[in-house]
């Protein structure tokens, strides 16, 4: 019979082979005795304790592991004096030679317990996390970056939505107005009505085309704010003034005031701290129906800083929606574009630019009671500012006495204007508008015809007294044009008006020639009264 060979019992493996395995153990390995001593280290034990395995043999387990602090030293002492446990794992941190540390997880087993020919002692395995710690770290860094990336995709989409829904709002008005008004049987005073109703919608359109331009500008970091001196009282009486009218039209107590010490100049951007200050005051009005407004300016020199302050009397804010409405396209209420108009963006751009000013924006606001908003700028770093100028000079300069104009059907009578424009909507838009206001109109398509029939004017003696210049057109664009005719000696008044509305296309216009740089869309009156004053003062340098 074959013997059957009953499992051989475990076979310990002979001490050449366990070596080998050891020495190839990515953990650390320690053998330490009753008495503490380490008597075997594994070569990855030196690598990671920066020492040589050699070297920890015959050291104190203590001084080679032990990062002051790291470990539960009590605990190691109990365990090495003990017998109660015989296995303990946690994670912690190693000492490595040269005072760093690194994180591990370790376990330290009793071993032998008496038995015949085994020493006994605790055998210390230990690996190293620390690229486990990063890669964890590097994931979790990734997933906040992934968290806020698809935040940003949201948000830029939600954005998006309320963008399209905010331009669509007053199109459908336009569109739909201006369809009605070509039905037959429409009667005058619907006329009337329908015609208003588009010419309010363009403007909601029109102003929130530029919050939406500007709100892009700041976020992608291209707008910049300048530091030039500006009159402190100057600005706050602007503001003032261009709100007044519609304070008054609503029955609203409206006030200006200086305290403290109000310096005379800082630097700063006016235009933009205008923009700030009038949508403050323009939301102050537009939420308040019964009560006043009240506009304040306090300087303090201890502090160096300004402060305007806005309280009205009107509807408030609450808590929970003072949380909200610095976000961009967030409105207090739903119902609020309906019952006030606006689109929500004023106090995003109002407090990104008033950070861009060195300032802030905080706003006190009770339900039913009104709303203060408070902004302050902070001067610190400006060393120009004159603080010991008193509140006396503050004086509030007298409002702009009213420019006598002619009635807009004179305003530009005999004139010969020559426009150069290649959209045909526009050619009769601004015809209509001029020959309403008494000017002759020649119409041309591009930069080469302007230049050509306004030298061909001259010399068959009927001048025109203006170009009208669109700046982009097919052959030869508004710029060029423009310049070449500088260039020939031409002197007479050449005026820009472009859809190019942004920061630097002023400049470009009267770079290349312009006298004037006006912007469209068009604003009937206020184009009209710009080539007449143009012309007058033409007239009188002649
Ligand atoms: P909007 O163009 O809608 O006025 P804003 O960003 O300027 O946009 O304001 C956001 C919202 O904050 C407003 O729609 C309104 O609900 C609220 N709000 C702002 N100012 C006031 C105020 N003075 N009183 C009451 N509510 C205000």
């Amino acid at each position: 019979m074959t013997p059957v060979h009953s499992p051989s019992p475990r076979r310990t493996p002979d001490p050449a082979r366990l070596l080998l395995i050891l020495d190839s153990l990515a953990d650390g390995v320690l053998f330490v005795d009753s008495d503490r001593t380490v008597t075997y280290a594994n070569p990855r034990a030196g690598v990671l304790l920066g020492s040589s395995a050699a070297d920890l043999v015959g050291r104190s387990v203590l001084s080679v592991l032990l990062a002051p602090g790291m470990l539960d030293l009590a605990r190691v002492e109990r365990f090495l004096a003990s017998e109660e446990e015989a296995l303990w794992a946690e994670e912690g941190r190693f000492r490595r030679e040269g005072a760093t540390t690194f994180p591990v997880s370790y376990t330290l087993e009793r071993v032998g317990g008496g038995k015949a020919g085994v020493p006994s002692g605790v055998v210390v395995v230990f690996r190293d996390l620390t690229e486990e710690q990063n890669a964890a770290a590097n994931l979790r860094r990734a997933q906040v970056e992934a968290e806020a990336a698809q935040q940003a995709a949201v948000q830029k989409a939600e954005f998006l939505a309320n963008m399209s829904h905010e331009i669509r709002t007053p199109m459908t008005a336009i569109l739909g107005y201006a369809d009605l008004m070509g039905q037959p049987g429409t009667s005058a005073e619907e006329l009337r009505e329908y015609h208003q109703i588009i010419h309010r919608n363009g403007e909601h359109l029109l102003a929130i085309i530029n919050d939406i331009l500007d709100l892009s500008k700041i976020e992608a970091g291209k707008l910049v704010v300048e530091r030039i001196p500006c009159s402190v009282a100057e600005i706050a009486t602007d503001v003032h003034s261009l709100a007044r009218q519609r304070a008054e039209e609503k029955g609203l107590g409206f006030e200006l005031e200086f305290s403290g010490t109000v310096p005379e100049s800082i630097g700063s951007d006016p235009t933009r701290l205008r923009q700030v200050l009038v949508n403050l005051v323009g939301n102050a009005i537009k939420f308040t129906s019964e009560g006043s407004v009240k506009i304040s300016v306090i300087g303090d020199p201890l502090q160096e800083s300004l402060c305007f302050v806005v309280a009205d009397t009107g509807i408030g804010i609450t808590e929970e929606q003072q949380a909200r409405i610095f976000e961009a396209f967030a409105q207090a209420d739903t119902s609020t574009t309906r019952r006030f108009g606006g689109s929500g963006l004023g106090l995003a751009i109002s407090v990104r630019l008033a950070q861009m000013l060195g300032g802030v924006i905080e706003l006190e606001s009770r339900i039913a009671r009104g709303s203060t908003f408070r902004l302050t700028l902070d001067l610190s770093d400006q060393d120009d500012v004159d603080w010991e100028v008193g509140d006396s000079l503050c004086r509030i300069p007298p409002p702009p006495s009213e420019i006598r104009s002619l009635p807009e059907e004179l305003a530009l009578a005999g004139r010969r204007i020559l426009y150069a424009e290649d959209g045909p909507d526009n050619q009769r838009l601004v015809r209509h508008i001029l020959d309403r206001a008494g000017a002759s109109v020649t119409i041309v398509e591009n930069g080469e015809q302007a230049y050509e029939f306004a030298l061909h004017a001259e010399t068959a003696d009927e001048p025109f007294d203006c170009i009208l210049m669109d700046m982009q057109m097919p052959v030869l664009d508004g710029y060029a044009a423009t310049q070449r005719l500088r260039d020939v000696g031409f002197g007479r008044a050449i005026v820009a008006l472009t859809a190019h509305a942004m920061k630097g296309d002023g400049e470009r216009c009267i770079e290349a020639g312009c006298d004037l740089y006006l912007t469209k869309p068009i604003d009937r009156r206020h184009l009209v009264a710009s080539l007449a004053t143009l012309l007058a003062e033409h007239e009188l340098a002649q």
